[in-house]
């Protein structure tokens, strides 16, 4: 079973039913393609934006050899299906529960899917943070926007300000300026941090092709970039009406004076990808620290994780883009079909040739986490009545008395005020909360959420429909 249909999970899928398996392809959007090739639902009268994608190519191949295999009964794809929990009771045995969305809202059911191997290509999410203001209508996530453009066709905003940190910035606000908006770019760091990068973007000409096409864009567009600049509060009564843009100093600090106000109905901020991690976490594989600073799934060289019959591939295993994560997908893949005693798809040498590509774009990934890290004096931006935690409205104001009374670490500042107990389980609020709570203590782990997603109560009740993968 692969978990996850963006880049990693269409290719480990595609591979496996190439090399004979039977596969059920999850995913919790209603359309193939995951976070990079995302589109309108099909039959709806919202255009594909070509015109902002990638690789299309790829998407079409990899997509019709999943609907062929679908047509020939040895892959489904179980769309608008949410994985909320999985079991791992014996070695080659994986219990996954889904919740599945497909019919709409209230008509939810629960699914029971066993498989032998699981393919885990679940992403990463927007790291939020917060903000004065962030928590009016018209703030997003920058991801949050490109969804909106990708997914729906719709345009934020007609005068937008991107900010953070990251090459994402650029793909959000060229899709932006083609639609039509006037859009400003903040990045937080220094280009000049791409220093000892060089070598690594150079060895992947099609990143420096894709950078160049979005650079035209921006340009044709008129769209400035400030650099060293961030999105520090924005304004507004019932939604966002202007937003204050600062300057930043070598830590991240605002420079006294700097800021200016720019009108704006639509805002975006991104500081990089967090990874999917809670059915990792809930199936016992092991984490490491990736390139970027974050915990990933830990994997060997065909992605297999600490877990007997657990395979991880894609950003779960560390950000780095969408090329390297269907790289990764492919290796999982041709990693079961060896343990199955299967021949591979993709042949050995051509193993060796994905292998070299997975190391330049993890060279990539490694030198992008130094050019873009989040700038360290961020949480000066905060003023204490600046909600951190929007899901039970915990303020920094009380995070930091809580710190101040004492609390150490992500956990005992939970405990004190709330931050991090709602509905989204810490997935928007725990770097913000973590960075004002400060290094250490009990709970600066990955946090284990047995329930990935929300779960009708009702669904539960009425029992689960058992589906072994054979
Ligand atoms: C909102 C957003 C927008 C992005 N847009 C772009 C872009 O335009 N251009 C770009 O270069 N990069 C973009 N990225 C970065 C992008 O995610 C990656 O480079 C690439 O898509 C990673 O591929 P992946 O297969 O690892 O994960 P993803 O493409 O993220 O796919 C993971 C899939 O797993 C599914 N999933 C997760 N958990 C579960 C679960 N429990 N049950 C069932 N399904 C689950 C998700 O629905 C998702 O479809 C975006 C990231 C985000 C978060």
């Amino acid at each position: 079973m692969v978990v996850g249909a963006g880049p990693a999970g269409l290719a480990a899928a595609a591979v496996a039913v190439l090399g004979g398996l039977s596969v059920a392809l999850v995913d919790a959007g209603q359309e193939l393609g995951g976070q990079f090739w995302r589109h309108p639902p099909h039959g709806s009268a919202v255009g594909d934006g070509k015109d902002l994608h990638h690789d299309l190519r790829s998407y079409r191949q990899l997509t019709a050899t999943v609907r062929d295999a679908a047509r020939s009964g040895r892959c489904r794809s179980l769309l608008g299906h949410h994985v909320w929990t999985a079991v791992h009771p014996a070695p080659g045995q994986h219990v996954l529960h889904l919740v599945d969305r497909s019919a709409g809202p209230g008509r939810e059911s629960a699914v029971r899917l066993e498989a032998r191997h699981v393919v885990l290509a679940t992403g990463a999410y927007d790291r939020p943070l917060p903000f004065p203001g962030w928590d009016l209508p018209g703030v997003y996530t920058a991801g949050g926007l490109q969804a909106l453009l990708k997914g729906a066709g719709v345009r934020a905003g007609s005068r937008v300000v991107v900010g953070g940190t990251g090459p994402f910035l650029l793909p959000v606000a060229a899709g932006l300026a083609a639609r039509g908006a006037s859009v400003v770019v903040c990045e937080a760091n220094d280009p000049r941090r791409w220093a000892g990068g060089a070598g690594a973007a150079l060895g992947l000409p099609g990143k420096l092709v894709e950078g160049a096409g979005y650079a035209a864009t921006l340009a044709r567009h008129r769209v400035p970039v400030q650099l060293r600049q961030a999105v520090t509060a924005a304004h507004g009564t019932d939604r966002v009406e202007a937003v204050t843009i600062s300057r930043l100093d070598r830590s991240g600090a605002v420079v006294a004076g700097s800021g200016r106000r720019l009108e704006a109905d639509a805002v975006g901020t991104g500081w990089g990808f967090v990874p999917q991690l809670d059915l990792a976490v809930t199936l016992g594989a092991d984490l490491v620290p990736s390139w970027g600073g974050d915990q990933v799934v830990g994997v060997d060289r065909w992605q297999r994780t600490s877990v007997p019959g657990l395979s991880a591939a894609g950003e779960v295993c560390g950000v780095g883009g969408a090329r390297l994560a269907l790289r990764e997908g492919q290796l999982a893949a041709e990693g079961v079909l060896r343990d199955l005693g299967r021949p591979g798809v993709t042949g050995d040498r051509g193993v060796v040739a994905v292998r070299r590509e997975v190391a330049r774009h993890r060279r990539f990934a490694a030198a992008m986490a130094h050019a873009h890290p989040v700038p360290a004096g961020w949480t000066g931006w905060l003023e204490d009545s600046t909600t951190v935690c929007r899901c039970e409205e915990v303020c920094a104001g009380q995070v930091r008395r809580a710190v101040a009374d004492g609390a150490v670490g992500v956990r005992q500042v939970k405990q004190l005020t709330r931050a991090g107990m709602g509905w989204c389980q810490g997935r928007m609020c725990a770097p913000a909360v973590a960075a004002l709570a400060g290094p250490g203590g009990p709970g600066t782990e990955v946090p284990e959420r047995l329930v990935a997603t929300p779960v009708p109560l009702g669904v539960l009740a009425r029992g689960t429909g058992r589906d072994p993968i054979p």
